[in-house]
């Protein structure tokens, strides 16, 4: 089992250096990303996020390169070669190298990188909760599209990671509305009512977070609103719990100091964890 890189089309070691200097992601954060898990060795949900990159690359203006079937193969071969069965493959595209100027350069050709790696598995954190902290939303107005420009997230993780918090639950100051987490979407429930903010320009459409509303909360026969609430309604919800490709579903059982709830995993949240991971078994354990 080896760690390995891909940079247009070639599988590298992660300490080759590969970059130019004047790749515009490395000067402007001009790319854009995904992450997808791989269970037993294979990709979940790959579609899904093949289809979201390809809807990034069109809202930034990036030429596509790569066809659906060429970027599968290069997810299939790198974990065939690094015999990594359980692992995370995070791949960028650039819009490419060119000299530096704002604008987007004449025949730049988009770079596509890749990692792969062993998934850090956090089933404490599903099984006890994680605890949270409240953060104000200071992002720009296109959260939806996954770019590598991902600094009003940093600063956000950062500040809950120093006080020793597993996520940041992020607000907007204008409206005192609740938009996602720092790299997570997040829910409430209510009264067995399951609230998250809708699909606009303030939060990323998570993979996990469709997968949860088109098939777990219908599975399970469980109400969804989209609705954006207060932290201060959210603070009154019985439970509370975040998704991500990494994080799946994780229980949040407190919010800046506050319980949600009774402090613990929530039933419902519970429910959907494991109607999830029953997901994932049959699509990649078959
Ligand atoms: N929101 C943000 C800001 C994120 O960074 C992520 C994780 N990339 C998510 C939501 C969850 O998305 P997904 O379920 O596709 O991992």
């Amino acid at each position: 089992m080896k760690e390995l890189g891909f940079f247009d089309g070639e599988f590298i070691n992660l300490d080759e250096t590969k970059v130019s200097l004047e790749d515009r992601g490395y000067q402007f954060g001009d790319g854009i990303y995904e992450a997808a898990k791989v269970y037993n060795g294979k990709c979940f949900a790959l579609d899904r996020h093949l289809e979201r990159c390809i809807r990034s690359l069109r809202e930034l203006q990036i030429p596509v390169t790569y066809t659906n079937d060429e970027l599968t193969a290069i997810h299939e071969d790198i974990i065939a070669k690094s015999q990594i069965n359980d692992g995370v493959i995070y791949f960028q595209i650039t819009r490419g190298t060119a000299p530096r100027t704002h604008f987007f350069p004449d025949k730049v050709v988009p770079h596509l990188s890749m990692t792969i790696r062993p998934s850090l598995v956090h089933e404490d954190w599903q099984t006890s909760g994680i605890q949270t902290l409240w953060a104000e939303d200071i992002r720009w107005l296109r959260c939806d599209i996954k770019t590598i420009n991902l600094l009003g997230n940093v600063l956000a993780k950062q500040k809950a990671h120093a006080k020793g918090f597993h996520e940041a639950i992020q607000f907007r100051k204008d409206t005192n509305l609740v938009t996602e987490g720092s790299s997570s979407n997040f829910f409430i429930v209510k009264d067995d009512i399951i609230w998250t903010h809708p699909l606009n320009n303030l939060i990323l459409k998570g993979i996990t977070r469709s997968i949860l509303l088109e098939e777990c909360a219908p599975q399970l026969g469980l109400t969804v609103v989209e609705k954006a609430f207060t932290p201060e309604f959210a603070a009154g919800a019985d439970e509370a719990f975040v998704t991500s490709t990494s994080l799946e579903v994780t229980p949040v059982i407190s919010i800046s100091g506050k319980k949600i709830g009774h402090g613990v995993p929530g039933k419902i949240t519970k429910q959907l964890l494991a109607a999830y991971k029953a997901l994932v078994k049959a699509d990649c354990y078959r």
